[in-house]
């Protein structure tokens, strides 16, 4: 296999989608702010770059895994980054969950200097991210997510394209509002079954063969009647991620109370010093206001 992916940012994320890249095969050259994940990566099999400009001179592919729009558009259009490096005729594929208007400045930026662009979020979290079973959700031209479809298929189960640049971080924005507002749900509805009383583990189990069955009841009830808030996705990323759904909406007139009901939740409990805990913890917010704690009744 002759294309070499360049990888820019190892953090929960990046660092083992990029090692599932090592392992289909491909060449890598890995670069993050911090040393610590490049050394590792480097000691995989990857090339170590000096820049995210110097990782865009020796890749044909540069893949991006970042907090928010800020840090994407300082590593690919910012003094050092990867524009600079980037050959006409390569693909940059930003896989960080930003504000969609931000992916469309990026794209438009590539463009100018014949640079292609894909917006490529995820979603799965760390444990698919680490068997490359990811849902990639994909914006940008139909040909080029042809030509790139080989390398995110070593990363996900999943690929799809669902329109042009800015797309994907649309298709992301609507999952972490799906998955923000089932939390806030399952939160209110097992602290009224724990108050009334019952057993939440068993009202769980009851419940999640019918309609409100789900995903993320399935992920997150255990953590919770476990007290398990280890992330996981933290919540200081859901609000942001929240944050630019919000932002999103105003630039397109779309009002959407829930998200933002759930997204000053979590800035409260950020202010309560648990912005790196798991979303699993947006529970403890209704918690507090019933005074009490979703776990197992005590014996006898
Ligand atoms: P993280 O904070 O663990 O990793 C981000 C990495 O980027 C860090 O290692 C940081 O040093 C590096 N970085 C920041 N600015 C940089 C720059 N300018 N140049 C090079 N490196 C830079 O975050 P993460 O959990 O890996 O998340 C990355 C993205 O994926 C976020 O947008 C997040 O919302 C999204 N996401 C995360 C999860 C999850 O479960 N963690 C799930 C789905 C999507």
């Amino acid at each position: 296999m002759s294309q070499t992916i360049g990888f820019i940012g190892l953090g929960i994320m990046g660092k083992p989608m990029s090692r599932n890249l090592l392992k289909a095969g491909y060449g890598l050259v890995v670069y993050d702010v911090v040393p610590g994940p490049a050394g590792e990566l480097s000691a995989a099999g990857a090339a170590r770059g000096g820049s995210a400009r110097d990782v865009a001179e020796r890749s044909d592919i540069v893949i991006a895994m970042l907090p928010d729009g800020p840090d994407v558009e300082r590593a690919i259009l910012g003094p050092g980054g990867v524009l600079e490096g980037a050959r006409p005729g390569s693909i940059v594929v930003d896989m960080s969950s930003i504000n969609p208007m931000v992916s469309q400045k990026v794209g438009a930026a590539c463009a100018e200097r014949g640079v292609a662009f894909l917006d490529a979020p995820v979603s799965g979290g760390e444990p698919k991210a680490v068997d490359g079973t990811l849902a990639i959700m994909v914006g940008g031209d139909a040909d080029v997510f042809e030509r790139v479809r080989p390398v995110l298929a070593a990363m996900g189960s999943s690929v799809v394209l669902t329109g042009p640049v800015g797309a994907g971080n649309v298709t992301k924005l609507a999952n972490q509002i799906m998955v923000a507002c089932n939390i806030a749900a399952m939160g209110e509805a097992l602290v009224l079954a724990t108050r009334a009383g019952l057993d939440p583990e068993v009202v769980f189990k009851a419940v999640s063969g019918g309609l409100a069955g789900s995903t993320v009841l399935n992920a997150k009830a255990p953590m919770v009647i476990a007290r398990n808030f280890k992330p996981g996705f933290r919540i200081r990323l859901h609000h942001k991620d929240l944050r630019n759904a919000l932002l999103a909406a105003e630039s397109m007139k779309v009002s959407l109370p829930l998200t933002s009901l759930v997204q000053q939740s979590l800035m409260a409990l950020m202010n309560e010093g648990k912005g790196d805990l798991d979303h699993s913890a947006i529970v403890t917010f209704t918690e507090r206001m019933a005074g009490i704690e979703v776990k197992k009744p005590p014996v006898g």
